[in-house]
């Protein structure tokens, strides 16, 4: 028989990349290569099963499923192989020689060059099986896909991870993938039995497989006479508790037992913030278990960024990034959902119409809701990570999800004039615990950034009388609160909007006013005004609002707000028009000044100069920048001519 030919490819850039990246920055955790080679196995084993139930012929007489980890010293290898479902020729080719995942330059884009948060963000992004090369120095590859049959004809792939990969064919070879490893000279400790028993049983014992090593004194190292016939099979053991973890009952579940089962289904390489896991009987049988991520992926935003839970029916695993199981403002949670109702040839598409699977899609959004809710009682710090990583997808609940809103936004976190702290940390139950006497609503601004938001002169009067306001400037806030209308019976009130009436104002009206009637006229300034700004604004009118500010543009009740009216401005649709209400302070010295002046142009300028002020005050530009500059300039010269 001719030598079969072998073949040489390059690697895809962004895969070489990612290797020299991940053997520098893993090199500090290196036992984690094996963990990844497993899981490989078992993910492997898992899609065999699930195919194997629908398609006949794929077993053969090989149905006991088992991962095997072996090594021999001397040679300096190690070994993982497994009975799963293989891989064919350009299956090999797709899968270990280009990274396929959309978003991976965005992955490479946020890569900073500091090796301690690439670590991290490596760990966001799944890289399972280059991490061999952290250990090894050339990986061999030898594979047979089920799905052919009866021959034994397999691929052999190599690659010293550098920047090529050959291929070629391999006779005699069983079904499944065998990983070889030519361990790096520094990297020999792992050639020990010892050693990787320690690992698997670290790693590995929650996955549903059996991880199988020769019985000890049975490999060649240990025997007695030091040579071993090789025509005796070598005996396997089990190693692992190889029992799907949540099978088991939550008393028997340790800690770390949970926290490496999170990075065996997630990839992430950092611990979760918490988690949730549960069994429910009753009309519909079925075990979950969620997790909360500490870091939010670099791909939250992208719509086509894998999401959702794994999906097992009666222990058999059917897909990943089942979605139809959490919402999509949850997409962040991790997990396992296993049921005893679907059928095992479910589909896609039966899940997206399927009542049982409706029913548990609502239990489940509970029960994250409830894991928030218990995280930011027990572990405000922990809770506080979560909202800097996604209190803005949550924010996506709070707007669309009407059975679950008190709930949502309850978990909220938010800035406010209370701590004045751009960290959101306020939730509106904090906010209801300081309302003044009187107070029925709760106070909000929404603005471009939180420096915007803090020193907007609408704020003044709130200040001035100790009444909270929440601060508002996260994109999606605008829209969000065109969605809500009260928070446990309290409405929630724009103070950008309409005319305010604040708590205790009938109080202290009267004194107030006497103050302003005697600084100055404010009807007969008001119609002054009026005059000047008649096309720009809807109506004029003296402040309640401000105390330190001379004037401020505030919107009729229903008008759309300026955050949302950039945003669909920018994405190039039509905006109606709408006039603001310009409001001015009869207690200011500016106000005084112009109410003073004589000159009627003078009078003019200065109220367009206060408009456009007060525009710029709230984040928009004047409508005419270059007419604005002209006056302000003017203005000055006059007061250095004075
Ligand atoms: P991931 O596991 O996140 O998909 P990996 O880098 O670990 O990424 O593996 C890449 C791909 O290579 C897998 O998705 C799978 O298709 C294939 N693969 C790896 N190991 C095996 C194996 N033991 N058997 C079959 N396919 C495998
Ligand atoms: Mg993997």
């Amino acid at each position: 028989m001719a030598e079969p030919a072998t073949e040489t490819f390059g690697f895809q850039t962004e895969a070489k990349q990612l290797l020299k990246l991940m053997i520098h920055s893993l090199y500090s955790n290196r036992e984690i290569f094996l963990r990844e080679l497993i899981s490989n196995a078992s993910d492997a084993i898992d899609k065999l099963r699930f195919k194997s139930i629908s398609q006949t012929g794929l077993l053969d007489e090989d149905s006991d499923f088992r991962i095997r980890v072996s090594f021999d010293k001397e040679a300096g290898t190690l070994t993982i192989a497994d009975n799963g479902i293989g891989m064919t020729r350009q299956e090999v080719i797709d899968n270990l020689g280009t990274i396929a995942r959309s978003g991976t330059a965005d992955f490479l884009n946020s890569l900073t060059g500091d090796q301690k948060k690439d670590a991290r963000l490596i760990g966001q992004f799944g890289v399972g099986f280059y991490s061999a090369f952290i250990v090894a120095e050339e990986v061999e590859v030898i594979t047979r896909a089920a799905s052919t049959g009866d021959s034994r004809t397999g691929v052999r792939w190599v690659s010293k991870g550098e920047d090529a990969f050959s291929i070629s064919e391999v006779d005699d070879v069983d079904r499944g993938t065998e990983v070889i490893l030519h361990l790096r000279a520094d990297a020999l400790e792992f050639a020990d039995d010892y050693r990787l028993r320690h690992i698997v049983r670290r790693y590995s014992d929650h996955i549903g497989v059996p991880v199988e090593m020769p019985v000890a004194g049975n490999d060649p190292e240990s025997s007695d006479d030091g040579k071993k016939a090789a025509d005796t099979p070598v005996e396997f053991e089990v190693v692992n508790s190889a029992k799907a973890l949540w099978t088991r009952s939550r008393s028997e579940i340790t800690d770390d037992e949970y926290r490496e089962f999170y990075k065996h289904i997630s990839h992430d390489f950092q611990d979760p913030l918490t988690w949730s896991h549960n069994r429910v009987e009753g009309k519909f049988e079925y075990t979950s278990l969620l997790y909360l991520p500490r870091h939010a992926p670099f791909d939250l935003w992208n719509r086509e960024a894998p999401k959702g839970l794994k999906l097992y029916v009666q222990r058999v695993f059917i897909m990943d990034e089942a979605e139809q199981f959490l919402p999509l403002y949850l997409r962040f949670i991790k997990g396992v959902v296993d049921s005893n109702d679907l059928p095992l040839n479910v589909s896609r598409e039966i899940l997206q119409q399927d009542e049982r699977v409706t029913s548990i899609r609502n239990a489940l959004t509970k029960r994250a809701l409830n894991m928030l809710e218990n995280l930011a009682k027990e572990k405000p710090e922990d809770y506080a990570t979560f909202i800097d990583e996604f209190g803005e997808v949550l924010k996506e609940g709070a707007g669309e999800d009407f059975a679950n809103r008190e709930a949502i936004l309850k978990l909220l976190r938010f800035s406010t004039t209370h701590d004045n702290l751009e960290d959101k940390r306020q939730g509106l139950d904090d906010y209801l615990s300081r309302m003044v006497e009187g107070q029925d609503r709760i106070y909000y601004l929404v603005a471009d950034s939180y420096e915007s938001a803090k020193s907007s002169p609408h704020l003044e009067i709130f200040r001035k009388r100790g009444i909270e306001v929440v601060l508002l400037y996260d994109r999606i806030d605008e829209w969000m609160m065109s969605a809500l209308q009260s928070y446990q019976n309290k409405d929630f009130q724009d103070v950008m909007r309409g005319d305010l009436s604040l708590p205790g104002e009938a109080a202290d009206a009267e004194s107030e006013d006497k103050a302003e009637d005697a600084a100055v006229d404010s009807e007969s300034l008001t119609t002054r005004i009026r005059t000047v700004l008649e096309d720009q604004v809807e109506a004029v009118r003296p402040s309640k609002r401000l105390t330190d500010s001379p004037a401020c543009l505030v919107l009729a009740e229903f008008a759309m707000g300026p955050q949302m009216r950039r945003i669909m401005e920018a994405s190039g649709q039509s905006v109606p028009e709408e006039k603001p209400i310009f409001e001015f302070n009869p207690s200011h010295p500016l106000i005084h000044r112009l109410d003073r002046e004589t000159d009627e142009d003078r009078f003019r300028d200065l109220v367009l100069i206060l408009f456009d002020q007060a525009s710029l005050a709230d984040g928009s530009p004047p409508s005419d920048p270059a007419a604005y500059v002209g006056r302000l300039n003017q203005l000055l010269l006059n007061l250095l001519n004075d």
